[in-house]
């Protein structure tokens, strides 16, 4: 796809690439198995090969400068037309904006390229044993060493960590510190001596998630992201880009698996009874869903205006994956006795294991990126001025 740094034009452009090449991928990977990491590793390349990728970098660092509007109705483009996640989504939402906000030159210049070309796949380390919602609660330390820091600790469900080649963690770095006071944000090479990843196997029988273990892991100085002790500003300002930007394709598909929730009620065989109930369970979906799209339309203004998601990431966040779970049960509900499949289940039943698949998934969805309660919290002291809860700082 030939390079058009105008805006106006792109979206355009992108459709007439992405139609045809998403009927060609389909040959090879169908709607059903976007989940599979083989399909979303194929989707990367393909992405970048069409030059699709980094949109909004600046084009010292191989990007085409576009507005992050532009970003967006490109991820909702994709999402309209069912195409899978790209598999370096992590690095792509999360750590290249904060990089290209917080990051050195030489960082910049080090670490972008392997993400637009996808040659290089990377995973967040926060999450320990003990630090999830209190994740200034990380105990994972790095030690002063001749050059930079020796790691030493434990973290887990690490996404991708089995695949990554870097990993950006909280580490910290003040001996005796508490709080997020102390610590740092590193980049940590997965490839370096002492990292050792252990999968973990989830409901869905994938095995996505990990646990990484960190002992005296070498880190060079220069890995640090902003200042030794700063860490948890960049974290929370990588947060918000999780939650808004990560987040929004995603939430755009919601409508697409509404709309599928839907085709199975008009041909589910049900009796009146059961009709009526159905009925206004996927009405109150539809509603949410509209609230989620307005929500959208207020994140996409706030963003174009140069403003972060804010408070509006958590509320996003909180009302998808809520009403997701709400949405693909009713899909699972309305499958009837197809649903008792597994989710590996292949062949002709392919579509029908993806649902149950969906479903397992979903109840994941209420954890990852900080719980529902987390966000309510967040929701509440942020938005409506309630006291704040001591006992946590979410993450
Ligand atoms: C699919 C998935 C992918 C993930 N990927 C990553 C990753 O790549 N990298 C990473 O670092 N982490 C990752 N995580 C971890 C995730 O961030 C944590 O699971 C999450 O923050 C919750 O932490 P926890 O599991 O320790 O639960 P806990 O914090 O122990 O929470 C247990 C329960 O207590 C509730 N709770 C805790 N504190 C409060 C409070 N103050 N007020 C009210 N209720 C509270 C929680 O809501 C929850 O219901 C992933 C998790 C999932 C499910």
């Amino acid at each position: 796809m030939t390079d058009n740094t105008e805006g106006p034009g792109f979206l355009a452009q992108a459709s007439a690439w992405l139609l045809p090449a998403l009927a060609s991928f389909r040959q090879e990977f169908p709607a059903h198995a976007n989940s599979s990491q083989a399909c979303r590793i194929r989707w990367n390349a393909l992405l970048r090969e069409a030059n699709l990728v980094s949109l909004t970098w600046s084009a010292e660092y191989g990007g085409r400068a576009l507005p992050t509007t532009d970003l967006i109705a490109f991820h909702e483009l994709c999402a309209r037309h069912g195409a899978p996640q790209p598999i370096n989504s992590i690095a792509h939402s999360i750590l290249a904006p904060t990089l290209l906000q917080f990051g050195t030159d030489s960082q910049k210049a080090h670490f972008l390229p392997g993400i637009r070309q996808g040659t290089e796949i990377w995973c967040q380390g926060y999450s320990e044993p003990g630090s999830g919602s209190d994740l200034a609660s990380v105990r994972t330390r790095g030690a002063p060493a001749a050059d930079g820091w020796l790691v030493n600790g434990h973290k887990i469900w690490t996404t991708q960590a089995h695949l990554a080649r870097w990993c950006f963690a909280l580490v910290r770095t003040k001996p005796d510190s508490v709080g997020h006071r102390g610590l740092s944000f590193m980049l940590i090479d997965m490839r370096a001596p002492g990292v050792r990843v252990s999968p973990i196997r989830q409901l869905t029988g994938e095995a996505d998630y990990n646990e990484v273990f960190f002992d005296n892991v070498a880190v060079p100085a220069e890995n640090i992201v902003g200042d030794v002790g700063q860490g948890w500003r960049i974290a929370m300002a990588a947060a918000e880009y999780e939650r808004g930007v990560y987040f929004l394709p995603r939430v755009v598909q919601l409508e697409h698996e509404l709309q599928r929730a839907q085709a199975l009620f008009a041909r589910a065989g049900l009796v009146p009874g059961e009709r009526d109930s159905y009925a206004h369970r996927l009405h109150e979906a539809r509603d949410r869903c509209q609230v989620i799209r307005w929500r959208v339309e207020q994140v996409i203004g706030r963003v174009a205006a140069g403003d972060t998601p804010g408070i509006d990431g958590a509320i996003l966040k909180l009302l998808w994956s809520e009403t997701r779970q709400m949405v693909i049960e009713l899909q699972l509900e309305l499958s009837g006795e197809r649903a008792v499949i597994g989710p590996e289940a292949a062949g002709e039943y392919a579509e029908d294991a993806s649902i149950v698949r969906e479903f397992l998934w979903s109840r994941a969805e209420t954890i990852v990126a900080g719980t529902s309660e987390i966000q309510r919290n967040i929701i509440a002291e942020r938005l409506l001025g309630l006291p704040k809860d001591k006992s946590t700082h979410a993450n």
